[in-house]
């Protein structure tokens, strides 16, 4: 299994729409399979295929919480067939936005169709975080952002602060510097 390396904001490729998968073959289970071992390198609870720059609709999850343990869950095609009235408020991460958080309203309850790793199709009612999660990762798919669900004024803050992040890496990188930064988590998503 291979650890992808993941796009960060503002890579034009997250602002993309993914294609339909045609067929869950080999080719596509490798890919599922290194998304989910860059997933957990990462580490984070969710990954969508244009973060690594793949414009497929693929998505995979493993959420292990109290309340909701999923287990590695991949989804090809997901869809949102269902959704509550009642919202709920979570505060997303994103592995794309590293280092930025924002509570985002999205609908409590979700049922979602899928094929599975096997291309079977699939239906699961997802709630708490595992809905928010599977919302999340549906919106990479549609090229849209936790941070496109924000003030602009806080999108545009975070967006500005990624980039000067960017430069003093690429600086680093440049000086030789190690990268020694510790990460501090939050799931992300
Ligand atoms: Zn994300």
């Amino acid at each position: 299994m291979a650890i992808l390396p993941i796009l960060t904001a503002p890579d034009p490729r997250l602002k993309k729409k993914s294609k339909p998968v045609e067929a869950v073959d080999a080719e596509l289970r490798q890919l599922m399979d290194d998304m989910l071992a860059s997933m957990y390198a990462a580490p984070g609870i969710g990954l969508a295929a244009p973060q690594v720059g793949v414009l497929k609709r693929v998505i995979v999850l493993d959420i292990d919480r109290e309340d909701v343990k999923t287990g590695p869950l991949v989804m090809a095609n997901p869809e949102i067939v269902e959704a509550s009235d009642e919202d709920a408020t979570y505060e997303e991460g994103c592995l794309s936005v590293p280092e930025h958080y924002s509570e985002v309203v999205r609908p409590a309850k979700v049922r979602v169709r899928y094929l599975d790793r096997d291309g079977k199709q699939q239906e699961m009612t997802c709630e708490g975080l595992l809905a928010t999660c599977v919302q999340h990762e549906i919106d990479h798919l549609d090229g849209i952002l936790f941070i496109d669900h924000i003030s602009a004024l806080k999108r545009n803050m975070i967006l500005r602060k990624l980039l000067k992040a960017r430069k003093e890496k690429q600086r680093e990188a440049a000086e030789g510097k190690a990268d020694t930064k510790a990460k501090d988590h939050a799931p992300a998503l």
